[in-house]
């Protein structure tokens, strides 16, 4: 039985923005850098453990280096389907973890000390490639679940609808989504830059807030097979050798979750609340499977990955044959208090969660 947990979750806790300094929001979430995080406030005092917690002091490249992204994006050249995913309130720092801070200008790059998991990982997958010669190639998919809909980040015009789908060899798959080759991480960057402002323009659209989707951006990875072997020198009697480095093909998706709002507290009404539904009951099933993946082997029922197109997408990384990473990103005010300590139980809850990859 190969049933491991080998990425459980890392925990990050953002510094006070200016604006809640501003207003005086007080710190309740402190870590002791040895893995717990510790929430204290008037009528709660809990203490969590984590395998990584990074507070507020922590950089970019810590994140990256201390929650195992090397390993994964190493994993994934490998041949395994590794996902990371970034889940908390809007505003616990999701988007800044993964990408960096998107900043008014999004034309001009971040700082490079700023970039976040994804392109740090991106660096990370062309060194490799580089130092392989050319037996790796690159593609990258990119989409969004906006309102239980599957759209297309990659391809040009206003975004439409995929169907996704199922089938005994892939699992769920989306149909027609686009995949577009890369050789340089100025292209991938590109099309990260691309695919974002499609999500956000649409996302403005309809509403103010950002970040009203799920965003999954797909690195696919295929190890080209070495060439036959030959066996003699002679070319008539080249004969092709089943290849002793099979062709491998991985996969790296990084996934962007929507924040979970209560919608009372919001006070979305229309179609801002049919939107917020909507991302709760995408969170609430992705937490339902997990939890259901977290019972002992033995103990586990049917899990219902079929309850939403988020859990379907992710059904292979959750309970199958993938590795994920998870980052519970939370915010260390006071006024977030409830929200934080949901997040953390949903980590916590995570932690137990086995795969076979
Ligand atoms: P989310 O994607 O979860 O809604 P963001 O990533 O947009 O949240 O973060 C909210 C705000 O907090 C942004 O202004 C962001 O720049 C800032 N922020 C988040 N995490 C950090 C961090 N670790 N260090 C500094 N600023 C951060
Ligand atoms: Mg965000």
């Amino acid at each position: 039985d190969t049933s491991v947990s080998p990425s459980p979750p890392a925990v990050r806790v953002r510094p006070l923005t200016c604006s809640e300094t501003r207003r005086g929001d007080r710190r309740v979430v402190h870590s002791l850098g040895d893995g717990t995080v510790h929430v204290s406030a008037a009528r709660h005092d809990a203490t969590f453990g984590f395998s990584a917690v990074f507070d507020a002091g922590a950089s970019q490249e810590a994140v990256f280096e201390g929650s195992g992204m090397r390993q994964l994006v190493e994993l994934a050249i490998d041949g395994f389907s590794c996902t990371v995913f970034a889940f908390g309130q809007t505003g616990s720092g999701k988007t800044y973890t993964l990408m960096g801070p998107l900043t008014q200008s999004e034309t001009r790059p971040a700082a490079p000390g700023l970039l976040g998991l994804m392109q740090r990982s991106f660096a990370c997958l062309l060194e490799q490639s580089r130092s392989r010669g050319s037996d790796l190639a690159l593609s990258a998919s990119y989409l969004e679940i906006y309102n239980e809909q599957v759209r297309d980040l990659l391809s040009p015009g206003p975004p439409c609808a995929l169907p996704l789908r199922w089938s005994k060899t892939r699992g769920f798959y989306v149909e027609n989504q686009l995949s577009v080759d890369f050789e340089s991480l100025e292209a991938i960057a590109d099309l990260l830059l691309q695919g974002s402002q499609r999500r956000r323009t649409s996302a403005h659209a309809l509403n103010r807030h950002s970040s009203r989707s799920h965003a999954l951006l797909t690195i696919h990875v295929r190890s080209r097979a070495m060439r036959g072997a030959r066996v003699s020198h002679t070319p008539l009697t080249w004969i092709p050798q089943p290849s002793a480095c099979p062709s491998k093909q991985g996969t790296l998706c990084f996934v962007d979750l929507a924040g979970s709002e209560r919608v009372k507290e919001t006070g979305s009404s229309g179609e801002l609340s049919v939107e917020a539904n909507n991302i709760n009951r995408s969170l609430l099933a992705l937490g339902h499977c997990i939890s259901l993946l977290a019972k002992p082997q033995g103990k586990r029922t049917h899990i219902p990955y079929r309850d939403s197109k988020l859990t379907r997408l992710l059904a292979r990384s959750l309970g199958g044959s993938g590795i994920t990473l998870m980052v519970a990103c939370v915010s260390p005010s006071s006024r977030c208090l409830s929200e934080t300590l949901s997040t953390l139980h949903y980590a916590s809850r995570a932690r137990r969660v086995t795969t076979r990859p």
